[in-house]
């Protein structure tokens, strides 16, 4: 009897445990998303009333492409902290998906590692309802001679296409060394997001010259005024 009593109090026990437990993990995950997604809007300003999300790409765990001593991870941080700067002095609410060099990983047991980071990004970009998604990531291939800033979009998307058009012109004016086009492509974050979105690839890493570019503060800053700009555009423009 005794035995029996203990066991069952045992069992008692555990299950408010497991429920803390699940209680202490949603409260972790929940502040994670609460501290990164920190809104901001300002009313009288050409992007007042909008939401953007910036998703700069991989982080902590992930580094992105590396090469030629360029990390991709910390070039794309940048830029996109740049971008935040430029649309919340336009009045935009912006939220991004990372603000410092860190994955979206929560819980590290549960399945694959990049499955979870993305799905993580999703869902915080889905939470914000943002007007547009902008993804920010670096390009690299095998040779070293391709170079130049692009952006893409998800193919049925007729709003994405004319957003990365735009930013592919913008870039193009800006940065004065491309001459790419706006293409469709097959990305998670532009596939799952419930928002118009588009995913630039700010240049080629695995190209030495545009490495040392992307790694530098000042073409950083004219990558970020570039985007904006096209942001401003789409945003603006008359339907
Ligand atoms: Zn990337």
């Amino acid at each position: 009897m005794r035995l029996v009593f203990f066991g069952a109090s045992q069992r008692k026990k555990a299950f408010p445990l497991r429920l803390l437990l699940a209680v202490l993990l949603l409260l972790a995950f929940s502040r994670e998303i609460t501290t990164v997604a920190r809104p901001v809007s300002r009313p009288g300003l050409p992007l007042s009333g909008k939401t953007i999300v910036i998703d700069p790409g991989h982080g902590g765990y992930d580094p992105g492409v590396v090469a030629h001593g360029v990390i991709e991870k910390d070039v794309v941080l940048a830029i996109s902290l740049k971008l935040r700067g430029y649309l919340q002095g336009a009045g935009a609410r912006v939220v991004m998906t990372r603000e410092t060099d860190r994955d979206l990983l929560v819980l590290p047991a549960a399945g694959p590692k990049k499955r979870q980071d993305m799905r993580n990004r999703i869902i915080i970009i889905n939470a914000a309802a943002p007007d547009l998604v902008v993804s920010v990531h670096a390009n690299a291939i095998s040779s070293t001679r391709w170079r130049g800033a692009q952006a893409f979009y998800r193919i049925d998307d007729g709003e994405a296409r004319v957003l990365a058009e735009i930013i592919q012109e913008e870039l193009a004016r800006v940065l004065k060394n491309t001459d790419r086009q706006a293409k469709p492509g097959n990305f998670f974050v532009l596939n799952e997001s419930s928002a118009t979105g588009v995913l630039v690839e700010t240049g080629f890493i695995s190209n030495p010259d545009e490495a040392r570019l992307l790694n530098d503060g000042r073409y950083q800053d004219r990558v970020a005024w570039a985007i904006y700009l096209g942001l401003l555009r789409y945003l603006g423009r008359t339907p």
